[in-house]
């Protein structure tokens, strides 16, 4: 064997070490966070509320500022980021990300609250509208349940990002969470508040259909949510031969790639099945391309001193708003001329 090949040979190893460490990692610390969390908040919740409202909080509770698990999660992706960086003059703590982290806590109180509200009308819409879609699982084990409500639910997250690239109006909201030039564990929070609120409806219905109410299923979650910001993280790896199953950087990196060729690929959130179903994906697994909006007047962030974050947080939810408002003008404008 060749030194060149050696070489390579030990990086893919130190490669792997750290990722099946950061990964045990996360894992330890998300379940200590959600268990930490069922002390405190969650059974208020529980007891309050119906089987449905349980589970969302569940979902609302996978980030939750006042665990201190939830930083050391974060702490974890610093490090693996640092050790493998896709882009490595990227800082740790980019100007990107400290803007993410404005999204992240000026979007967290009023979501969760927005969430929480969402889900009592939603069980009660579902119970009145929808109850037909309730597959009996009472005899499945609760694996089962889980597993096929994570099926139902991807391919529903699928289909919904599917929609926010090629449906106009959609797309509006969803350049904000594409502007990101710097990727990095805060990046899935840079999302318009109208998307999360859309989003969290479609993870209602899988839960709803496959009746999931125990612990078990809040653990799962919490750490699916932090999967999705490992796959956001500024981390060089394709994951080895799980990228034929999952999402991972490199994929997703993809997905965020200013570039025209890579434009609408890889729109999977966990399973990469449905982009190999839908024609969607994107094979080559080695390329880390740039990432962010081309050819958009975006109010990109370009400082975080001060308080310029929340500023800049301000013109970037309205940003859709102001496209809409333009677009509608120029209706009005192109009748007038018609009428002349
Ligand atoms: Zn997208
Ligand atoms: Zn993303």
């Amino acid at each position: 064997m060749g030194n060149r090949a050696r070489i390579i040979l030990a990086r893919r190893f130190f490669g792997g070490v750290v990722l099946v460490g950061a990964i045990s990692c996360l894992a330890f610390l998300s379940f200590k966070a959600f268990a930490l969390d069922t002390q405190t908040i969650l059974p208020y919740l529980i007891a309050h509320s119906t089987s449905l409202t349980n589970y969302l909080a569940y979902k609302i509770e996978n980030a939750n500022p006042l665990n201190p698990y939830f930083y050391g999660g974060f702490l974890c992706l610093l490090i693996v980021e640092r050790l493998m960086p896709a882009k490595k003059v990227q800082k740790m703590f980019s100007v990107g990300m400290l803007q993410d982290m404005a999204w992240f806590l000026v979007n967290k109180v009023p979501l969760t609250i927005v969430d929480f509200f969402n889900a009592v009308l939603l069980t009660s819409l579902y119970k009145e509208y929808l109850p037909f879609l309730t597959i009996d699982v009472t005899t499945w084990p609760q694996t089962y349940r889980v597993i096929m409500a994570l099926l139902v639910g991807d391919f529903l997250g699928f289909f919904h990002h599917y929609l926010r690239h090629k449906v106009e109006l959609f797309w509006y909201f969803h350049t904000i969470h594409h502007s990101q030039r710097e990727m990095n564990p805060f990046a899935d929070h840079r999302n318009h508040f109208l998307e999360s609120m859309i989003a969290f409806m479609i993870t209602f219905i899988p839960a709803a259909m496959f009746q999931l109410d125990t612990i078990s299923t809040g653990y799962f979650i919490v750490f699916i949510s932090w999967y999705t910001r490992f796959y956001h993280s500024n981390i060089r790896t394709n994951l080895g031969f799980l990228k034929h199953f999952l999402v991972t950087p490199q994929s997703h990196r993809i997905h965020h790639s200013i570039e025209e060729r890579h434009m609408d690929k890889n729109f999977s959130t966990l399973f990469t099945v449905w982009d190999r179903l839908f024609g969607t994906l994107y094979e080559n697994y080695d390329e880390y391309p740039d990432t962010g909006i081309a050819g958009y007047r975006f109010p990109l962030e370009t400082s975080a001193r001060g308080l310029s974050t929340l500023a800049t947080y301000w013109a970037q939810t309205i940003y859709p708003f102001r496209l809409i408002r333009q677009r509608i003008g120029k209706v009005f404008y192109s009748e007038r001329e018609l009428a002349r």
